[in-house]
């Protein structure tokens, strides 16, 4: 069994019930932090899930509302390991992740220096170990394999999806994308999907060409479903809904979704949780 919590459903505009994208995915004893976006500590310590827990981060892309607390998840988790030599945090993203992790190191460096002078037992900045990828295998430890396939999120390039395998049974974390060969490959026969999901119906009408802007890199609901039927997938999840689902429109989504796809569709708000099981 792998199990996903929706740690974080919002995008990049604040909601005050929403965290930033970020999805948990728990499998063969192990907890993958999916993109970090803001809150997503607060989120991970309701499901009992600490900084100093993760096995690895892995990253979509580097749009902020994806890595908006990758410093808090740094610090935090170098903070509060207490093993004397801590293992260092295996992060897994895109080229340009390796940038983006030390810019984010350096922007804490007052802090780092502060707490190395202060507390006795830390005396290394956080440990990291970074590596990029832009497709194939990217994890294989105690059961769990893990591998990455190009998405097409252009003119934000390169960005990845992830598969996550644990005991026959498969997730696929597609983060923002528009359906493309590439994730259609990634997610085929997986046996849940988990998809960022925009209503083009709706963000067409807003007055606001920036915001108009979204549609042309985000799949709709319609075509996240069309992705999973064409792959063939058991559950497809939903998550960073633009605009914020609203309560008691959960079956408007739903119906959309269920006009391109047949199987089981989960959506809800911030640590909804789905337990995937490998379909006979
Ligand atoms: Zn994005
Ligand atoms: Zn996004």
């Amino acid at each position: 069994m792998i199990e996903i919590t929706l740690l974080g459903t919002g995008s990049p505009i604040p909601d005050p019930n929403r965290a930033g994208p970020a999805t948990l995915v728990r499998a063969g004893g192990q907890a993958f932090l999916v993109d970090c976006g803001r809150g997503v500590l607060q989120r991970a310590a309701a499901v009992g899930v600490g900084a100093a827990g993760l096995s690895a981060l892995l990253l979509t892309h580097l749009h902020s509302d994806h890595i908006g607390d990758l410093g808090d998840l740094l610090i935090t988790r170098w903070i509060t390991t207490f093993a004397p030599e801590p293992a260092p945090l295996p992060i897994i993203g895109p080229p340009g992740t390796a940038e983006a992790v030390e810019a984010t190191l350096n922007a804490f460096r007052h802090d780092i220096g502060y707490r190395i002078a202060h507390h006795a037992d830390l005396n290394a900045p956080p440990a990291v170990e970074v590596q990029e990828y832009t497709d194939g295998p990217v994890w294989d430890r105690d059961g769990v394999s893990i591998r990455a396939a190009p998405t097409d999120h252009r003119p934000v390039t390169p960005t990845i999806g992830f598969r996550i395998e644990s005991e026959n049974t498969s997730v696929v974390l597609a983060g923002d994308t528009v359906p493309c060969a590439g994730l259609d490959e990634l997610a085929s026969g997986a046996d849940a999907l988990v998809h960022t999901v925009i209503r083009k119906d709706i963000v067409i009408n807003i007055p606001q060409q920036r915001l108009r802007d979204i549609c042309d890199y985000h799949s709709s609901v319609e075509q996240a479903a069309a992705t999973a039927a064409r792959a063939g997938v058991g559950t497809l999840v939903m998550t960073h809904y633009v605009p914020a689902l609203v309560p008691g429109q959960e079956e408007q989504w739903r119906a959309l979704a269920a006009s391109e796809f047949g199987g089981r569709v989960e959506l809800g708000d911030d640590l909804h949780r789905v337990e995937v099981r490998a379909r006979q």
